[in-house]
């Protein structure tokens, strides 16, 4: 009983009777899955990389002989899979956008995936329109093991209880969603859809009861939860790991939350089109590129980017044959890290996110500012300012959306912010400043500092050559 919380003997029984049972019953093979990732999560780089090749020549193979979209992409460029000999002949490949998915979804399915097998997903629509695609139970599945292996890199263990801070829980949606998650999930929910005190108080006094050794939730949502349990002085909480995910973590959010519940952070980082493209290991210091379920590019002007330089993030998706994302332009941006890590395993780190390409203004001269330090640069500098919006919606154009603290300074303000744009932008850059009562937050409950409304696929060179 080396180490072992006696007071949940019953993590022991989900690991080694109800999970495999389960996966048993389902015919689902993501335990298998799972235990081969723990096994090859060392391996050299070399091994990882021929894997990839492997899988990656059989999805181009399929891509072109079972998806209309990707054929005619292949053709137009006079190639077929077979001239794609080397890791540069691919990325001559052009890239696939969200507009390209619009425009082609249903020429993107494969032909050979019987529609039994194929789940359809959609995007919150964090980025103004949602996106909607298909990924294949095989996929899934492997997803599924993939993303155990990373939550146990926390101190988490399978079978353990979980505390959720997270939007529109899944398994309240029908009776078996109670069972499944009472016997195997054991996840505790503070839904961020309705995150008011009695929520969070209720949230907090269960978790204090169950002692989930694991945190999980949206960066921002972990954030208010920690300020809450903070103001409150209420008793501690103390989990083994906190994953956070789903959004940008800001390096204050991250401190004031491990200050609140005692134990470092695991940032994550994925989207819902391909699942989880990257996660910090334990030794917190960069995000893994999650090899073993995609090819991962990091591009500026259209090459791949240089040490200390911010990249566009981009993916292909090795497992899902059921909707190949070949090239597929995320809309982020992320810096790499360039020392191995501590940990010993080989998989690239991300040094940082950088938020989202929609989310850089563009200065006139073609530098790239990230919105988010921008805005909390201006809003430092600026008296008077409750909050603030920076919207592009030009080249040369920005505007500044105020929400005035005390009011009455509006003379000084617009000084200050026409000095400020001058100093940073230079004198080509207009702009004009806007009063608004409050700026909300998008439906997704994510808020957002910054909107460049010019072509995001044509941001950082990334655009299709
Ligand atoms: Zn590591």
């Amino acid at each position: 009983m080396n180490g072992v919380n006696q007071g949940d003997l019953y993590s022991y029984v989900v690991r080694a009777v109800v999970a495999p049972l389960w996966a048993n019953k389902e015919r689902s093979p993501y335990l298998k899955h799972y235990k081969r990732f723990l096994r090859t999560q060392y391996r050299p780089l070399e091994q990882v990389r021929e894997d990839q090749w492997t899988r990656l020549k059989s999805l181009l193979d399929h891509a072109y002989a079972h998806t209309g979209f990707y054929r005619d992409r292949m053709d137009s460029l006079g190639i077929t899979p077979a001239d794609i000999r080397t890791w540069q002949d691919f990325e001559r490949l052009p890239l696939l956008t969200k507009d390209d998915i619009r425009a082609h979804r249903d020429r993107m399915v494969a032909d050979s995936i019987p529609s039994d097998r194929l789940f359809p997903k959609k995007t919150s629509g964090s980025t103004g329109v949602s996106l909607s695609f298909f990924v294949d139970e095989d996929s899934l599945q492997w997803k599924r093991g993939c993303a155990l292996r990373h939550d146990e890199w926390t101190g988490w263990r399978l079978g353990e209880r979980i505390g959720a801070v997270w939007g529109n829980p899944e398994y309240k949606k029908s009776w078996r969603g109670y069972v499944r998650n009472f016997l195997l999930e054991r996840t505790t929910v503070l839904d961020t859809l309705r995150m008011d005190e009695d929520a969070m108080t209720m949230f907090h006094a269960q978790i204090l009861k169950e002692k989930p050794p694991l945190l999980f939730g949206h960066a921002h949502s972990l954030y208010l939860f920690a300020r809450f349990v903070q103001a409150n002085n209420l008793s501690p909480i103390r989990p083994k790991g906190i994953i956070s995910t789903a959004m940008v973590l800001h390096d204050f959010e991250r401190a004031l939350v491990e200050e609140v519940f005692g134990c470092k952070v695991t940032n994550r980082y994925g989207c819902e089109e391909v699942s989880l493209i990257a996660c910090e290991c334990e030794a917190h210091q960069g995000l893994h590129v999650n090899m073993d379920t995609l090819h991962f590019e990091c591009l500026r002007d259209g090459k791949p980017a240089q040490a200390g330089e911010t990249g566009a993030v981009v993916v292909t998706d090795l497992t899902n044959h059921g909707m190949p994302f070949i090239r597929y332009l995320v809309g982020d941006t992320a810096r790499m890290a360039e020392t191995p890590c501590a940990c010993g395993r080989t998989y690239p780190r991300i040094a940082s996110l950088e938020g989202r390409i929609a989310d850089y203004v563009r200065t006139p001269e073609g530098e790239y500012i990230s919105g988010i330090s921008l805005t909390e640069n201006f809003a430092m500098v600026l008296e008077g300012v409750k909050q603030m919006q920076i919207v592009q919606d030009e080249l040369d154009h920005l505007l500044f959306r105020v929400v005035q603290g005390d009011g009455g300074r509006d003379q000084a303000l617009r000084a200050d912010i026409a000095r400020l744009v001058r100093e940073r932008f230079g004198t080509s850059m207009r702009h004009d400043v806007e009063y608004a009562d409050s700026i909300q937050s998008e439906t997704s409950g994510k808020y957002r500092f910054c909107v460049s409304k010019l072509d995001s696929a044509g941001m950082f060179g990334a655009g299709r050559p």
